[in-house]
């Protein structure tokens, strides 16, 4: 019985809140942990500068329908789904992946939401729980599951950490650095061929 983790952000889709900034031009959205360590304090900025933007979430997910998966993302999941169950593990939220989950055929995701006011604008967030990736391979464990996960950055590696094999996805730099231990693989035909690799080698 085996679960592939999917980090959803950089693995399925370009990282939303870039892209975002990105194409309404709002250049202030470009913060991201690197520049602001303080996650909370981050949300808020972001928050507040969809606010004054007066960007509620109808106009968000209209540009996050936009973007798209990334080319293949949707063929490599429908494959993978006929041999794997598959569980998305992401720190996005649940109304900024949705019009993206409809464009990947509405695979099951766990991430975190958001609490709109009754005109649209986004007034905060709520984190379902901390280091909630680990803790759901951890748990998936068990339930007698064997976990393959896979993603692309910092976020990922407490999760691929916990799985019975974890691979990079498309990794910037530093990361393959600090994390020698974990096969990298860079297109979706690479991904399947070492995901199927790991579920051979935890079953060794
Ligand atoms: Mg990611």
């Amino acid at each position: 019985m085996k679960i592939v983790c999917l980090d959803l952000e950089g693995v399925l889709v370009p990282e939303i809140w870039i892209e975002f900034a990105a194409r309404t031009g709002i250049d202030a959205l470009r913060r991201t942990t690197r520049d602001e360590p303080d996650y909370d304090k981050l949300m808020q900025y972001r928050l507040a500068i969809l606010a004054e933007h007066k960007l509620g979430l109808p106009d968000i997910q209209k540009v996050i329908a936009e973007m798209g998966p990334m080319p293949g993302a949707r063929e490599f999941l429908d494959a993978l789904r006929e041999d794997y169950q598959l569980v998305i593990l992401s720190d996005t939220f649940y109304e900024f992946a949705h019009p993206l989950m409809r464009q990947l055929g509405w695979p099951t995701l766990f991430c975190h939401s958001l609490e709109a006011g009754a005109d649209g604008i986004l007034v905060n967030y709520h984190l379902r729980m901390p280091d909630q990736k680990r803790e759901a391979v951890k748990r998936f464990k068990e339930l007698n599951f064997t976990v393959v996960a896979a993603g692309d950055s910092y976020n990922d590696t407490a999760m691929l950490g916990e799985a019975h094999g974890g691979i990079l996805f498309h990794p910037p730099e530093n990361v393959i650095r600090e994390f020698p231990q974990y096969p990298v693989v860079r297109d979706y035909a690479a991904l399947r061929a070492e995901i199927d690799a790991a579920f051979a080698r935890a079953a060794a």
